[in-house]
């Protein structure tokens, strides 16, 4: 299998190669060349979380890297569970917060760190990350630490909460952080400058870990099984997944899991205000707007990097766009939302909470909805204490960081400036 780069078709590479380089020449996103099908047998199913991680990983990296290899990955990379929640009669929340960070980011960061600590060899690596909250944290505890890597991690100064910053500004080490005086599109802009810069690329080794590094995505295709596993055989046919929805990674991974033969029935996009993809598949423009602040902030995105993949693959497997439902969840009913799953006595947060809510317009009669949560609610203390009029007590995770100093530097969206300070940082 070769992974291609969407832009420059002649751009094919490794696994290895493609992970290591994060995006391709004149920034495209690289896509596999064909889609690995699984036999879902009821052995298939049967099996726990980490064998069938890696059955699913494998199925994709095993004729390049070894099964044995493969499977070292997932077992050192996944080390909590994803448990699927019931929420009402006929839908549940898939619980992707376990991990160390309390983010589903965890999953695909820290399969990504393995990866690349494996494939760095001895070259140093500078990870370039731009943030708009889980993944920085996500990314900065999976890479923390490692010898030879350095991290340096963007986010829009004052765009995320201010424990979101405890998490991942306060480590320091190799884990350098920069609050950029913009929005999140502005550190993904500086981001990507700095890729296509290619002496500066190469002095510094950069390497991406957004969700366009392939490493995330393939990783977050395991939990999709995972739901699936969870929920009685007979309503696997049935079930519609709603992902909440900023720079569409996750969607992405559900749509790969599905072309992987995940007996998935369909999938409901769900964004916050900033709803270009809902536009775009209501009246075929693409026209993003200025970013909206939002309660779920980590969706607080206009221009989705992953979409393009997104499109080849419903492009590759004849799947109508037209089939991708999408619903916009306005900040009232976000709120209107939570407080809902709250008295149905599930304790939530405003990302999973806008998923809810698409989910809840979507189902249909005879389908089980899986609405995916991608965060703890104690991420986002504030506002679900807010709107809930409730405490709500730290978890460890959380209490450790909260009097620890944040040691970031500010710097205006300007790419003179970032270069300045790769220079002297890292
Ligand atoms: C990153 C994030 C999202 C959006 O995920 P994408 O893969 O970028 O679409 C949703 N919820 C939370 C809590 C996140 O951290």
């Amino acid at each position: 299998m070769e992974w291609v780069n969407l832009k420059v078709p002649a751009e094919r590479l490794s696994f290895a190669e493609a992970v290591r380089q994060g995006l391709g020449q004149q920034q495209g996103l690289f896509f596999p060349d064909q889609i690995p099908q699984l036999t879902l047998d009821a052995a298939f199913w049967q099996q726990d979380m980490l064998a069938r991680a890696e059955q699913v990983m494998g199925a994709w990296l095993a004729p390049e890297l070894g099964q044995e290899t493969v499977s070292a990955l997932v077992r050192d990379a996944f080390r909590f569970a994803a448990p699927l929640q019931a929420v009402t009669e006929r839908s549940h929340c898939l619980e992707l917060f376990h991990g160390p960070t309390l983010a589903f980011k965890d999953f695909g960061a820290r399969f990504l760190a393995q990866c690349l600590s494996r494939f760095a060899e001895d070259t140093p690596l500078t990870i370039l990350t731009a943030t708009s909250g889980d993944t920085g944290a996500a990314v900065a505890d999976a890479f923390y630490g490692l010898d030879n890597i350095q991290v340096v991690v963007l986010y829009p100064d004052g765009g995320i909460s201010p424990l979101q910053e405890k998490m991942f500004c306060t480590l320091g080490d190799n884990i350098h952080t920069l609050a950029v005086k913009g929005s999140f599109d502005d550190c993904q802009a500086l981001v990507k400058g700095a890729f296509s810069d290619a002496p500066l690329k190469q002095r510094y080794g950069l390497t991406s870990a957004n969700s366009i590094n392939i490493a995330r995505l393939l990783a977050q295709i395991c939990y999709y099984f995972e739901a699936l596993a969870q929920l009685p055989a007979a309503q696997r046919e049935q079930a519609v997944f709603s992902v909440p929805s900023g720079n569409f990674g996750n969607l992405t991974a559900g749509l790969l899991a599905k072309a992987m033969g995940a007996p998935i029935k369909r999938f409901v996009a769900a964004t916050n205000a900033n709803d270009t993809v809902p536009r775009y598949l209501a009246d075929g423009v693409w026209s993003p707007m200025p970013v909206h602040a939002t309660l779920s902030n980590a969706m607080d995105v206009t221009s989705p990097n992953n979409w393009p993949r997104v499109e080849a693959l419903c492009q590759r497997q004849g799947w109508p766009l037209s089939t991708l439902a999408a619903e916009r969840v306005s900040e009232a009913e976000t709120e209107q939302r939570l407080r809902q799953l709250h008295q149905q006595g599930y304790l939530s947060e405003p990302h999973a909470a806008v998923a809810s809510e698409a989910l809840e317009r979507q189902l249909q009669p005879g389908e089980v909805g899986v609405f995916l949560g991608t965060a703890h609610p104690a991420k986002f203390q504030g506002a679900v204490e807010q709107v809930l009029e409730i405490e709500l007590p730290l978890p460890p995770a959380l209490a450790a960081v909260v009097d620890k100093q944040v040691l970031s530097e500010t710097l205006g969206a300007d790419a003179a400036a970032f270069e300045a300070y790769l220079h002297r940082t890292v």
